[in-house]
């Protein structure tokens, strides 16, 4: 059996140290030689199993193919960077003058380029701030601005936004009381004046961004609820920051501001498509007392965050934003080439009309026509745990793979990995 050391020296455990750290390399020479001891592997093949061993990437996270059809998945990441963001961020990840002003030599506005890059995308807002997540913005919020108050919310605004994650829990952990008005499908405007009064710290609009309440409902818009005399602060939840012409009821931030919001609180990554983070925008008063709060610094933003939003916000069309623009014939187009392609290979493959959606991220029942390659079901788990590993959706005994989610140029790959099942 060769000695750990000797194995170690080899120049492709030597290189992949350097990437990946000596323990993982190391933790692969052992796992080989245990293989090799166990009669599984010729001790001359230890060096060639630990480098086939080794994990790919310096993280355990690594990059999916997301043929869900959901484009803003949380399990898999929500929104992908763009090239743009993914070079910003590589450009600030090292030491980088995000604090401080390199004419002057004089510390700066933390991330300043980009909250003009957000107040200039929605010029609507007297001032902007960038936290954590959504969540944040409205933890924040609720402490700034009604610690020890009342929080006026409608009963059919009462979100759980996932895995547990329900907002009234959230905003009564900051001291906040809520102060719930009309029932689960109706609310009215009286509702909300009826409750208003010198206790109100604001009233909050809460976008239902994951269902529909449909028959007979009644809620309050935003432009109405200006007029009870009391900040109004809507959580928009997926963060559009102007109206998108393809999904008509999801909200806007400019719209919601030029209604009379106060204040606006969003997500950045789900439709902006941006990196994790919360954003508040709206009236100048109100963003400076949740910027100037204590709380503020525990939810400030990294510099890799501040970098890819910028670039999000100046820069081209995110992979978000060209996924739900992705035209449904090309889409059909390329799952027919695919499927041919896979056919041809003797694979039982066949391009399918699909349904895609925007996810929990935003536009509840809004289905994007889309289109998909159909395999057998047993292709699902090599698929899922393969390198890269494409992930689908298991629909009546077949596995569908949405192509709307995948840029083009990473068809290949996609027929590469199904090819790779084999027989
Ligand atoms: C997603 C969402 C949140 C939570 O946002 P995070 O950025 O995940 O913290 C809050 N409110 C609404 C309406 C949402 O859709």
């Amino acid at each position: 059996m060769p000695r750990t050391d000797a194995v170690l020296a080899d120049p492709r455990l030597v290189a992949a140290a350097g990437r990946l750290g000596r323990a993982v390399v190391k933790d692969a020479v052992v796992r080989a030689q245990r293989r090799a001891r166990q009669g599984g592997l010729d001790p001359g093949e230890v060096a060639d199993a630990a480098v086939a061993a080794l994990p790919p990437y310096p993280a355990s996270l690594r990059p999916v193919i997301n043929m869900t059809g959901v484009l803003v998945h949380t399990n898999l990441g929500r929104a992908p960077l763009s090239a743009a963001a993914v070079e910003a961020t590589a450009a600030a990840a090292g030491y980088t003058d995000v604090e401080f002003d390199l004419a002057t030599g004089a510390r700066a506005r933390r991330g300043r380029g980009a909250m003009d890059a957000l107040a200039r995308a929605v010029p609507a807002a007297g001032d902007v701030h960038v936290v954590n997540n959504n969540a944040a913005a409205l933890v924040l919020v609720a402490t700034a601005l009604a610690a020890g108050r009342e929080i006026v919310i409608s009963r059919g605004e009462l979100v759980e936004i996932g895995d547990g994650f329900r907002i009234p829990d959230l905003l009564v952990s900051t001291g906040a009381r809520l102060r719930e008005v009309g029932t689960t499908n109706r609310t009215s405007y009286a509702d909300y004046r009826a409750a208003v009064g010198p206790e109100t710290g604001f009233v909050l609009k809460i976008h239902p961004s994951n269902f529909l309440i449909e028959g007979f409902t009644g809620s309050v818009e935003v432009a109405e609820l200006s007029a009870l005399g009391v900040p109004v602060v809507a959580d928009i939840g997926s963060g559009l920051l102007v109206r998108e012409p393809l999904l008509p009821g999801e909200p806007d931030a400019a719209s919601a501001l030029e209604a009379g919001a106060d204040l606006v609180t969003a997500s950045g990554d789900k439709l902006l498509g941006g990196p994790q983070a919360g954003l508040l925008l709206g009236r100048r008063d109100l963003v400076e007392r949740c910027g100037r709060h204590p709380l503020a610094r525990a939810l400030r933003v990294d510099k890799l965050t501040l970098a890819a939003l910028e670039a999000t916000l100046r820069g081209p069309a995110t992979p978000v934003h060209q996924a739900l623009h992705a035209d449904a014939g090309l889409l059909g187009e390329r799952a027919a080439a695919l499927a041919g392609r896979l056919a041809e290979a003797g694979v039982d493959a066949r391009a399918v009309p699909g349904e895609a959606a925007v996810g929990g991220g935003g536009a509840p029942g809004v289905t994007l026509p889309s289109a998909a390659i159909s395999l057998p079901e047993r292709y699902a788990v090599p698929l899922r745990t393969g390198e890269p590993p494409v992930v689908g959706r298991v629909e009546g005994g077949r596995l569908l793979l949405d192509l709307r989610a995948v840029p083009a140029d990473r068809d290949g790959e996609v027929l590469r990995a199904v090819l790779g099942v084999g027989g």
